[in-house]
């Protein structure tokens, strides 16, 4: 059995360099960019108005009161979307509506609350002076061009793909997606909706797998339960080993009489990495290759899936969509975490923030069958093997789970 850096370790060396595609943009959501992206022009693109209201010199406008208001000819119209046609001189102004340009000659705009209004055909009444450059957004105020608006690395969520569009980008370099392969063995399993006979349980591991590979941001290609069969394992594994490039079972990868996962993946021909790692959960954790492909075999018990899927599939994901995974933090225990005299030790449990001192605590529900103990759980608690439990006060190595917040004082 190898230990737990150990085992990561291997992954991360076997895992496939990142590779690139152009995406277009109706499918930037999610992506993480390969490329830096700059400003193809300063924006705003053009001074415009930020309010319905009046350009005008605002030198016109000084005298401007409640009591005694300014009047300049109307000269013309600009709504957003057209090219100024008209300048404006001295005594007149011209209606400019949000994101309209800002004629030549204006150097301000009143909005329209303080003047006669829109309907005022040729003479507008100003009732308030207007300050130089008010209600202008100016050409580059925001970014001139050529300057980074999205970074190398950054997933593109609402902000990043408004802001490629903002620029025109119609497609950007991003990392591939890698295609998923997700399957559950065990006679033992039945799907939600079907009945249970004695003895038979419904599988949790495939619905635990396709929630992490979706929030992750892979792609899922295949998802399948099969029995304790090795010749439909086989079919599966020809069939997922030719669609995807990472591959997730769940359960048969133990010492029992119907665990055929590691045998029938030897017989196609696959390179074992490892077979067991020094951990609990997840102890008989199992990792080949073919070719570039991955292969994780994961325990069948529900709490290992989860676990072992947090760390070491998910930061695989990480890798070969070009993000760094995010670095573990230390908190202060609330309440003892039993370690474990030999193996490392996970546990769900919550971190929250406690007059500014980050505390944790595991979850009381042990065993590796229990998966409530992720239902509300922020987080993964672990500790290296040792002989003494850690008391309330020691400090514990945490791991935030990435989609859920941290608590504030409990
Ligand atoms: P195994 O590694 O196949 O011996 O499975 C270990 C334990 O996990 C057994 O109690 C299985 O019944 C359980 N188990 C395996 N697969 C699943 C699954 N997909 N959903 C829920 N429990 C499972
Ligand atoms: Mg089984």
């Amino acid at each position: 059995m190898i230990s737990v850096p150990e085992a990561q370790q291997i992954i991360r060396d076997a895992a496939p360099e990142p590779e690139v595609e152009s995406v277009p943009y109706d499918r930037f959501s999610g992506r993480v960019l390969a490329e830096e992206v700059r400003a193809s022009f300063p924006h705003p693109r053009f001074d415009n108005s930020a309010m319905d209201g009046f350009a005008v010199r605002w030198r016109d406008t000084r005298s401007a009161s409640r009591k005694k208001s300014v009047s300049l000819r109307m000269k013309g119209e600009i709504s957003a979307g057209t090219v100024p046609a008209i300048d404006v001189v001295r005594g007149e102004c011209a209606q400019v509506m949000t994101g309209a340009p800002i004629p030549p000659g204006a150097d301000a705009v009143v909005r329209v609350e303080d003047t006669s209004g829109f309907d005022s055909r040729r003479d507008v009444e100003f009732y308030r002076p207007a300050r130089a450059r008010e209600n202008i957004r100016f050409r580059g105020e925001e970014i001139e061009k050529g300057e980074t608006v999205v970074p190398v690395g950054r997933r593109l969520g609402a902000a990043e793909t408004g802001t490629l569009a903002t620029f025109g980008y119609a497609e950007v370099e991003a990392y591939r997606k890698p295609k998923v392969a997700i399957f559950a063995t065990g006679d033992e399993l039945k799907s939600p909706g079907e009945p249970l006979r004695p003895g038979e349980i419904y599988d949790s591991n495939l619905p635990v797998m396709r929630s992490l590979v979706d929030r992750v941001g892979a792609e899922l290609v295949v998802e399948e339960e099969i029995g304790d069969n090795p010749a439909k394992l086989k079919q599966f594994f020809e069939r997922a080993l030719s669609l995807s490039d990472v591959i997730l079972s769940s359960g048969g990868i133990s010492m029992g009489r119907y665990d055929f996962v590691r045998a029938v993946l030897a017989d196609m021909g696959l390179r074992e990495r490892f077979w067991g790692v020094s951990q609990k959960p997840g102890k008989p954790l199992f990792f080949g290759t073919m070719e570039k492909i991955l292969v994780f075999g994961l325990p069948g018990n529900p709490v290992s899936v989860f676990i072992c899927f947090m760390e070491y599939v998910w930061p695989t994901f990480e890798r070969c969509m070009g993000l760094e995974p995010q670095r573990k933090l230390e908190a202060v225990l609330s309440e003892p975490f039993p370690r474990d005299p030999v193996m490392h030790r996970f546990l769900f449990g919550n971190f929250w923030t406690d007059r500014g001192i980050v505390k944790c605590a595991p979850t009381k529900k042990l065993g590796s069958h229990m998966l409530t103990s992720a239902v509300g759980a922020n987080a993964i608690l672990e500790s290296g093997p040792g002989k003494d439990h850690f008391k309330e006060g020691d400090r514990i190595k945490v791991s935030p789970l990435p989609w859920e917040s941290m608590g504030n004082q409990s």
